[in-house]
């Protein structure tokens, strides 16, 4: 079950689980580039440590509201 509310997280583009694949030096004020695989949907993306989306935040925590609900 939690897998799947994972999944969902993932489909609003926020991967709870990752691990690291690969570290670049960036250049300018970027910095450093982390490239991540999602462990749950396997996709892997730049990370970007600078911004945290604050309606997937708010999602999340609605998720987990509604299942905290149904059992
Ligand atoms: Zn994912």
């Amino acid at each position: 079950m939690l897998e799947k509310l994972l999944i969902i997280c993932c489909y609003f583009d926020y991967h709870p689980r990752t691990r690291l694949v690969d570290v670049k030096i960036g250049f300018g004020p970027s910095g450093k580039i982390e490239k991540v695989e999602c462990m749950i949907c396997k996709k892997v993306y730049i990370r970007d440590n600078k911004t945290i989306n604050p309606t997937i935040v708010l999602l999340v925590i609605l998720l987990f509201v509604i299942v905290m609900l149904l059992f």
